[in-house]
């Protein structure tokens, strides 16, 4: 028996496996706190959980529905894309999905012949080089640097282009390094795209976890609606990932090739489920809004409690719930580091190098945890990488790749 090719070709997210770890470790007797994790540590809202519930005992949502979701989320989604993004989609251009990753699946296979080129943010979160890769195209690495605040280069993005790319992923706010794209930015990709004629996907799903300036979706700018797909979702904003629950803005002309691929893959999202999300973007925000205002207490601890421990540094992240510090004068691989921090410290993060090959020289904390134990794992990291001896280069991604070959 044999795998099919293109299986060699798949990535992984190994926040899943580093947590597998964790775990294992955990059942040794060692107790490990968890900043792997990209989810938000609180409940979902109980009229949320109510309204999922009533669809499910009471109104008989436990059917297939349309593919592309129950119109009044539909509708719902339209109105709230209004409200926070600006965007102007009709009801019929959202797609509503089992979470957000399967839009970029979709955008992959939809628009990725073999042999095109995909632009996508390194570090960045992995599955759009997955994916990539997976439907027999090529990614390009678009480099994010400290230097530039973890932003996109736009010149490099340009000079990236070429004859075969099809596609530019940009996430803003950004997993792993929390950064965000400016206005000009924003404008510039928007001009590239037009320029050279390319879709973007607009990876947007910690838009409301932005916590300085306004978020500009680059689908609110002129002549780009008909080239932006929009990806967001109810995972981070509504502490709902285990609902599984995210949607799509899609160009009326890529419709018809998304709703094939709901019925191809899932039939529908879950039916009470969507219930739940009206409820979501409908009912009250006060909620999301103090999970909001918690991030921003505990990026302070752990940014203030980081830049503290002698040989790290970290930028202030701007959005999403992740640090992204520089460990690169330890002298190790990030792998290395990390595996130090979890089997010496007790404390599971992830390599930087989990979110591409640039991403050496740094670790990404989730701060979705409560600030006593972002406080416990601050101490038990400053006392593990005391005992770890900082001698020789940094390393690097090229070093990294040498590690790994
Ligand atoms: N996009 C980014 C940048 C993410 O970090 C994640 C989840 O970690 C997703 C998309 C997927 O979210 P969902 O849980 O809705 O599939």
């Amino acid at each position: 028996m044999k795998l099919a090719s293109r299986m060699e070709r798949i990535g992984t997210e190994t926040a899943f496996e580093a947590a597998a770890r964790a775990r294992a470790l955990e059942a040794t007797g060692r107790h490990v706190i968890h900043l792997e994790i990209g989810e938000p540590d609180f409940d979902t809202p109980r009229h949320i959980k109510d309204a999922a519930a009533r669809g499910l005992l009471d109104e008989g949502l436990t059917h297939y529905t349309a593919a592309t979701g129950i119109p009044p989320l539909r509708e719902a989604i339209a109105a709230d894309v209004k409200r926070w993004k600006k965007i102007d989609a009709t009801p019929d251009q959202v797609v509503v999905t089992p979470g957000a990753k399967p839009i970029m699946f979709y955008a992959m296979l939809a628009l990725i012949d073999e042999g095109d080129e995909v632009i996508y943010p390194n570090p960045g979160f992995p599955i759009y080089e997955s994916m990539a890769r997976y439907v027999g195209g090529t990614p390009v690495a678009a480099p994010l640097r400290e230097a530039n605040d973890f932003r996109m280069d736009v010149a490099e993005v340009e000079s990236l282009v070429t004859d075969r790319t099809r596609l530019i992923v940009i996430n803003s706010p950004h997993n792993p390094t929390g950064s965000i794209l400016t206005d000009a930015d924003i404008r510039e990709l928007a001009r590239i795209a037009v320029d050279r004629d390319l879709v973007i996907l607009a990876d947007e799903i910690y838009g409301r976890l932005q916590y300085e300036g306004e978020p500009l979706s680059i689908a609110t700018l002129p002549d780009m609606p008909d080239r932006t797909i929009t990806l967001d979702g109810f995972s981070k904003t509504f502490a709902m990932t285990g609902w599984r629950l995210g949607y799509g803005i899609i160009p009326e002309w890529l419709l018809p090739s998304f709703s094939r691929l709901v019925i191809n893959s899932v039939s529908c999202t879950n039916a009470f489920a969507q219930a739940g999300a009206i409820a979501a973007l409908t009912g009250p925000q006060d909620e999301p809004q103090r999970f909001r205002e918690e991030f921003i207490a505990r990026r302070q601890l752990i940014v203030d409690g980081l830049n503290a421990i002698d040989g790290v540094s970290c930028v202030m992240p701007h959005g999403a719930f992740y640090a992204f510090p520089n460990v690169s004068s330890f002298s190790r691989t990030s792998a290395e580091v990390a595996d130090h921090l979890l089997y010496d410290g007790g404390v599971c993060g992830l390599a930087g190098t989990a979110f591409g090959a640039h991403g050496e020289g740094y670790l990404r904390f989730s701060y979705a945890n409560s600030r006593e134990n972002i406080a416990t794992a601050l101490e038990r990291i400053g006392a593990s990488l005391a005992r770890l001896e900082r001698t020789g280069e940094p390393a690097t991604a090229a070093s990294a790749a040498s590690v790994q070959a």
